[in-house]
């Protein structure tokens, strides 16, 4: 049965920007404001992460790894009306499967933190009181120690390094009011937003301001299609051989090919060849029509309506652009 758990852990987490975006997503949850991310190797060797949010009641520690176990979903019924990032329950549980974890954590209402470490969904010893902040430290050590082919199939710490840059990144621009840190241990900061920060501000920290000056708003409400649409967008001035797109659908950082497809298709026509833009979009979909969080290892979001829901972002950038270009 610990294989069967170890081979489900290891596809659910795929590489250690996997588990980090899982534990970004709970500290959110928990309403940080504030987030630091410490990596080591790519976050193979060490990953952690520190949040000033709700913390976790010392009574819930013991059980916080074990399948299942959420406090987001009360009932059946929130299923079909899922607001918030995660309601599987396994993220921790399977994280403890392929790595050392690590809580620490303390509720405003406690009188002291308390410290707990985890091996296969259950606590390793018994948890102990110790001194720390309001809020929650989670540490991932040796991920994919104890699964060899997954080990094997990884790329360079280095490579890693840069998908963990893409989803920190990511989520501190869709996520502006909140700070988010990211160093790699022992060094300097490589990236740092300010709490109350905003939208094109996080996207000049980060991307560069040859970006973020040719950043355009856009907003588009379709109560037909349950959709509405927000994001940013670069205006036919900037031209990158590479391009960005970020994709949030209900707050989650996803890949939607078809997307990425009509948007490149609307800026063919204004930039140079195998030229792209830098687009930032945050989609909210009635969660009815939504199936990204259906199986984990999908990284591919899939959702109801898509061609009509497609056609309404085409004619909204292409609105955009036509306008700044006349
Ligand atoms: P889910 O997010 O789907 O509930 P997880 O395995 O990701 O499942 O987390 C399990 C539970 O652990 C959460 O429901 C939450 O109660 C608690 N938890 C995890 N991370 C944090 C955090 N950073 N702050 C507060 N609570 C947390
Ligand atoms: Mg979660």
């Amino acid at each position: 049965e610990e294989v069967v758990n170890r081979i489900a852990a290891g596809e659910i987490v795929q590489r250690p920007s996997n588990a980090l975006k899982e534990l970004i997503e709970n500290s959110l949850d928990a309403k940080a404001t504030n987030i630091v991310i410490t990596v080591k190797a790519g976050g193979l060797k060490y990953l952690q992460i520190q949040d000033n949010g709700t913390g976790i009641r010392s009574e819930d520690l013991e059980i916080v790894c074990e399948r299942f176990t959420t406090s987001k979903l009360r009932e059946y019924e929130d299923l079909k009306e899922i607001c918030t990032y995660g309601f599987r329950g396994e993220a921790l549980a399977s994280i403890s499967h392929i790595a050392h974890l690590t809580i620490l954590t303390k509720t405003a209402a406690a009188k002291c933190a308390y410290k707990a470490s985890y091996e296969n969904g259950k606590l390793k010893a018994p948890m102990k009181p110790c001194a720390g902040n309001n809020g929650t430290q989670i540490t991932v050590e040796d991920l994919f120690y104890n699964v060899i082919a997954r080990k094997k199939s990884l790329r360079s710490p280095t490579e890693e390094y840069t998908h963990i840059m893409e989803v920190v990144g990511g989520y501190a621009i869709h996520n502006s009011h909140v700070g988010f840190t990211l160093k790699k241990f022992g060094e300097n900061t490589d990236l740092k937003t300010p709490v109350n920060s905003s939208v094109i501000e996080n996207v000049r920290i980060i991307y560069g301001n040859a970006i973020a000056r040719e950043l355009m708003e856009i907003e588009l409400q379709e109560p037909t299609l349950k959709m509405s649409l927000r994001g940013c967008i670069t205006n036919v001035n900037y031209s990158h051989k590479k391009g960005t797109m970020l994709l949030f659908i209900n707050h989650r950082l996803v890949d939607s090919l078809s997307i990425k497809k009509a948007v490149d298709s609307i800026y063919s026509t204004y930039l140079p060849k195998n030229s792209h833009a830098f687009v930032y979009l945050s989609l909210e979909l009635d969660p009815r029509n939504v199936d990204v969080n259906v199986h984990p290892t999908k990284h591919e979001v899939q959702f109801l309506y898509e061609e009509q829901i497609i056609e309404k972002i085409k004619s909204c950038i292409e609105n955009k652009l036509l306008s700044c270009n006349s």
